[in-house]
């Protein structure tokens, strides 16, 4: 490879003699995935260690996502990519029963687990299951049709 002034991935500016084009740090990772998941799993174990940091991190990416040109480049890529076969397609068994034992006890079989929150603020407000079911189911179809504006932009 030719030689570069700074790293591709990082730009980290490089010795003369670097042949790669990666810094010390890329060089390794595009070397051996080994250390991508090593590196990939050290994260996955701060974050659950540190929920400050994970909720810091949430509202970062949240801030970021919401910006016009990011919305409007997501809903590019997603048309781009047909997200929603993928999605479709990728939704195994073990998903479905992994979806369903984030539940609670409550047994809400057909309720995704976003909306248990809400579900459980009803409750609070001593509303009966039939009434909470519906108001939950509603509000599934409200986000359902603003997904689908959002993507038919
Ligand atoms: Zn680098």
């Amino acid at each position: 490879m030719a030689m570069t002034s700074g790293c591709t991935v990082c730009s980290k500016k490089l010795h003369s003699q670097n042949t790669s084009g990666l810094c010390r740090d890329h060089f390794r990772t595009h070397k051996s995935p080994d250390v991508a998941a090593k590196r990939s799993k050290s994260m996955r174990k701060h974050y659950r260690e540190n929920p400050d940091f994970l909720a810091e991190k949430r509202e970062h990416m949240t801030r970021i996502n919401r910006l016009p040109e990011k919305r409007a480049q997501a809903s590019v890529n997603a048309k781009a990519n047909r997200i929603w076969e993928i999605s479709a397609e990728k939704w195994t068994p073990q998903k479905e029963a992994r979806r369903r034992s984030g539940l609670s006890r409550a047994a809400l079989p057909d309720l995704p687990p976003q909306y248990l929150d809400l579900y459980k603020s009803l409750k609070r407000k001593k509303l009966l299951r039939p009434e909470r079911l519906r108001i939950a189911r509603e509000q599934m179809a409200i986000d359902r049709e603003r997904r689908r504006r959002a993507f038919a932009l």
